[in-house]
């Protein structure tokens, strides 16, 4: 990443340099960075929402997000539902605050600070941090001091960037650097094990995917009680459809 391509509110920042930031409901700007905001949800933030709704998966995908995929997308792209109040709030937001709170996600989390996972040459994934002061946001008058790294940990993204780096091993596969594409069928069972994880259970147990073993009994209770692992079932499961 070169710091010649971000706009000016972005600025590349250490894992371990500290700066000042803080949210909380004393400040003048509280909920506005809510409004008017194109939320990108990775598979980890709909199995998250799922969890705050406790909504089958199909229900939260046909409630909450939506979906899109121009002809330039190798994979579709899905964003939160903005409600049409004149300011485009987020569907969770309240006066009080976020009513999804401790299953918020990833990217309200981690505001303002981003994190790119990019996959270097050896095939490894590598933190990018940078920082977004934008002229709305008053956190950065707090005196409150802490790096990107402290920052992360604070607002409890581990669980959200350990998947996110699971997930981007498909994203940016090599295969699909060099430009390799892929049918409906594959696109929709891509979507089907990252997103809709409760109908892709329901599926693995009905034995009703190609080139699939049933489940075992172990994994059937494991799943039935263990949504991460289920996650991460179909990550893998979705990358060898995938890519062999
Ligand atoms: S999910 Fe919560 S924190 Fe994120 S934009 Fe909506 S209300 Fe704000
Ligand atoms: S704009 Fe900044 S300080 Fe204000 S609510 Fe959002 S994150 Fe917090």
């Amino acid at each position: 990443m070169n710091n010649l391509e971000l706009p000016d509110y972005v600025s590349r920042v250490q894992r371990d340099e500290p700066f000042c930031f803080e949210c909380h409901p004393g400040v003048s700007c509280f909920t506005h960075c809510c409004r008017e905001l194109e939320l990108a949800l990775t598979p980890y933030d709909v199995l998250r929402l799922r969890r705050a709704t406790k909504l089958h998966s199909r229900e939260v995908i046909d409630r909450y997000v939506i979906i899109e995929q121009t002809c330039n997308d190798v994979f579709p792209r899905l964003y939160l539902t903005m409600v049409d109040d004149g300011n485009a709030s987020c569907v969770f937001v309240s006066k009080e605050g976020c009513t999804i709170y401790s299953n918020r996600p990833g990217a309200c989390r981690a505001y303002p600070t981003g994190r790119g996972a990019i996959m270097n040459k050896q095939g490894e994934i590598e933190d990018v941090f940078v920082l977004l002061k934008e002229e709305h946001c008053k956190g950065f008058q707090e005196q409150k001091s802490q790096t990107p790294l402290e920052y992360v940990t604070d607002q409890g993204l581990d669980s959200y960037n350990r998947f996110n780096d699971k997930v981007a091993e498909i994203l940016q596969h090599d295969e699909v650097r060099k430009g390799k594409t892929f049918t409906k069928t594959a696109i929709n069972h891509f979507t089907l094990a990252l997103y809709d994880i409760d109908t892709f259970k329901d599926r693995l147990i009905a034995c009703s995917l190609p080139d699939t073993p049933p489940l075992t009994p172990e994994q059937v209770e494991l799943f039935a009680k263990d949504d991460e692992a289920l996650l991460s079932f179909g990550i893998e499961w979705a990358k060898k459809r995938l890519f062999g």
